[in-house]
């Protein structure tokens, strides 16, 4: 019987196996765990890891910087805000453990539903999920009090951004989770000489053709916020998803 490999890029993290050669991607995460440019959000994080929420007492928090997850040859990419405090922070994968009803489960199944995710739910790192042609990531690797990254923290994140989407060759579509992670995208493209006016406008379902051939979709977050409302359902997030397939197959 095969062994078990994790879409973890880390050296050493690859489960049942011996530690792969260093690959682009690999190098970006590590960069990206050891970073320190931004000490609130670095004290923050760690100091969640001590205190811990008392459901999660026994467990080991990660308490550091989260690089993003997903099948190196994905074509569709996603761009999340940052870790959730008691979910990608303690479990060191985005998207990951934020609870039943969370941001992480509720994403997993739609990606499950239209085929790029192996499971419907995201519950800590050796879960088994793969995911298929997607890939994600987030505009801040930390997680903010609040969930609020300030306007400096947005930007002194956004190399790590770049050097992960400059891995991952095959990017043409990209969802982007939220406003905030919209405007991370916008910001990495005018960073690189892809300047768009005016400016696309976030929304829902939105569908925008970048000048480097790309397309940027806009989906709200699946922040609790939005979904305990119904202001984002199951279906309107799985059709964003088809949105994305049909997108790339339409190449
Ligand atoms: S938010 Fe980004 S830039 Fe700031 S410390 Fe974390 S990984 Fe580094």
């Amino acid at each position: 019987m095969g062994k078990t490999v994790t879409q973890d890029a880390r050296p050493g993290h690859l489960k049942g196996n011996r530690p792969a050669c260093p690959n682009p991607l690999a190098i970006v995460h590590d960069a990206i765990v050891s970073c320190t440019r931004c000490p609130r959000l670095r004290a923050y994080g760690e100091r969640i890891g001590r205190e811990k929420r008392r459901a999660y007492r026994d467990e080991t928090y990660w308490a550091r910087p989260v690089p993003g997850f997903g099948d190196p040859a994905a074509r569709v990419l996603i761009v999340g805000l940052a870790p959730a405090a008691h979910g990608a922070n303690r479990t060191g994968r985005v998207f990951t453990g934020d609870g039943a009803g969370g941001s992480g489960d509720f994403l997993m199944a739609a990606l499950h539903d239209t085929g790029f995710a192996s499971l419907p739910t995201s519950t800590h790192r050796d879960d088994g999920l793969v995911l298929t042609d997607a890939y994600i990531t987030a505009a801040v690797r930390c997680a903010p009090p609040d969930n609020r990254p300030t306007p400096g923290e947005l930007v002194t994140c956004l190399s790590h951004l770049a050097a992960e989407t400059g891995a991952l060759p095959r990017i043409h579509t990209v969802v982007a989770l939220g406003s905030i992670g919209f405007d991370a995208y916008l910001r990495l493209l005018r960073s690189q000489g892809v300047v768009m006016r005016p400016k696309p406008v976030f929304g829902h379902g939105s569908v925008h053709r970048l000048p480097n051939g790309g397309t940027l979709i806009g989906c709200y977050h699946p922040s609790r916020q939005n979904t305990n409302t119904g202001r984002l359902t199951p279906d309107m997030m799985a059709a964003v998803f088809r949105l994305a397939r049909a997108t790339v197959l339409a190449r």
